[in-house]
């Protein structure tokens, strides 16, 4: 962009960089709109590009995610997938979840299913680079690095919105898309209110080495205190794991003052030594974790995916997957209204979108709720009904083969776009 102030058209303005936004503009691309992404980082995507060039060099990125195959299948069929593994990803096909205060215990495998994998962890950075180089392969794409919003105007009669930017330019949009994560600027601009709550938990996340190898497999311990998760990842060892330690924000200070013996020590225990001792760890990282749903996702020329519509808990890692979905849903919805005639921006056809996925990401949302409450500190024998009741789940075959395939993406109303062909 020039340095004097302008005043431009878009078709679609796209607020936030990340995952979710790179991949809605990359799914919208083929619609031949005029897509302009307004990142607020200052590094170009080709920053991120090089740094990969060399991964090996670079230690793992402390933020993962758990992908689904219905993720897995959005961003095959952007041509974004490859290029994670071509990077680096670990399948997992195993998921053990235990109750820390029990004798609760429950087992997934894919071998059960006949599916070579329950799901991918890959790091959030690898993910986002391959998106930038199908990004790059786009022309109708522009990506800003460094953009600030001042303002947001009300639509006007063709539901069109004008933004003030930091450095003076103003941008007139058919259709403004808020992907500019949990703290969302474009929400609060623009009045979107939005449901949140304190999980009372915070989440230290860091690399770690273990004594024997991951086999493949997610661990998942659940106490009182909240639930603990190491996730498997690609290396020759294969024994080194991602760690999400989700506790009281006490304790998780606590964890973080001490020096990392000690820390990797407290983890073995708390992980109660299934991988033996935790050798080594890296820098460690403190999310505090907030539940926030917008009451609405959409407004005339306006709509908000991935975490600037929803957060929740990341205890089963479904968060980046549901904004993956949006992405998947908003971008199938605008394709059929370009190709019948219809304003993308107009609120039916957005209110469309929010039909797909409000119900859908609220009734996750309320799962992970219930999930985190069940194991709040109950008297022992609500305790033993609750291991009981994992025990019994774990024996039940198509209990446990459905609720596996609904957290792989592989059941429910899935978009178009993530859905796998039939075998
Ligand atoms: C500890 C932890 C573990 C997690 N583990 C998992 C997991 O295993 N699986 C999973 O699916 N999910 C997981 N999640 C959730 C997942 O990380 C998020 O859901 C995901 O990052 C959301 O992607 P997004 O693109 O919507 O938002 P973000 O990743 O937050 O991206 C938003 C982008 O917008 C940019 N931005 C922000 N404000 C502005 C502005 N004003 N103007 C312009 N740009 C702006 C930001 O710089 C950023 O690039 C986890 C979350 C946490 C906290």
């Amino acid at each position: 962009m020039s340095n004097e102030a302008s005043i431009e058209r878009v078709d679609l303005t796209i607020v936030g960089g990340g995952m979710v936004g790179v991949a809605l503009a990359c799914a919208l691309a083929p619609s031949g709109l005029s897509i302009r992404i307004l990142e607020r980082r200052d590094e170009a995507p080709q920053c991120l590009l090089d740094a990969l060039s060399s991964l090996a060099e670079h230690g793992y990125d402390p933020r993962v995610s758990a992908l689904t195959c219905a993720s897995q299948q959005f961003l095959t069929h952007l041509g974004a997938w490859p290029h994670v593994l071509a990077a680096r990803a670990c399948a997992y096909t195993d998921m053990t979840v235990w109750d820390g205060r029990g004798r609760g215990e429950i087992h997934f495998s894919a071998r059960d299913l006949h599916e070579p994998c329950l799901g991918h962890i890959v790091e959030n950075r690898v993910t986002l680079a391959a998106l930038y180089r199908v990004m790059q392969t786009h022309d109708n794409i522009e990506f800003v690095s460094g953009a600030q919003i001042e303002s947001v105007s009300a639509p006007d009669a063709q539901g069109c919105r004008t933004l003030r930017l930091g450095n003076g330019d103003t941008l007139h949009t058919a259709l403004l898309v808020g992907a500019d994560g949990a703290q969302s600027r474009i929400r609060a601009l623009t009045g979107m209110g939005a449901t949140e709550w304190d999980y009372g938990h915070h989440a230290i996340v860091t690399t770690i080495e273990t004594q024997q190898p991951h086999q493949n497999t997610c661990w998942q311990r659940f106490t009182e205190d909240g639930p603990l998760a190491l996730l498997p990842l690609p290396d020759a060892s294969g024994r080194t794991l991602s760690i999400v330690w989700s506790t009281s924000p006490a304790h998780a200070r606590e964890l973080m003052a001490l020096d990392d013996a000690a820390f990797c020590a407290a983890l073995g225990a708390a992980f109660e030594y299934r991988l033996g001792p935790i050798l080594r760890c890296d820098r460690r990282y403190l999310h505090p974790l907030r539940q926030r749903h917008a009451q609405r996702y959409v407004q005339a020329g306006l709509a908000l995916v991935g975490d600037a519509a929803h957060t929740i808990h990341p205890l089963a890692g479904q968060g980046v997957n549901l904004g993956l979905l949006d992405a998947a849903a908003l971008a199938e919805v605008i394709l059929d209204a370009v190709a019948r005639g219809e304003a993308p921006g107009d609120a039916r056809v957005l209110r469309r979108y929010q039909r797909q996925r409000r119900a859908d990401n609220l009734q996750t949302a309320a799962a992970m709720e219930g999930f985190r409450r069940l194991f709040d500190d109950l008297p022992a024998p609500l305790r033993l009904l609750r291991s009981s009741g994992m025990n019994l789940v774990d024996r039940l075959a198509p209990v446990k083969q459905h609720l596996v395939l609904m957290a792989m993406g592989l059941r429910g109303d899935v978009p178009r776009l993530a859905r796998r062909p039939l075998r």
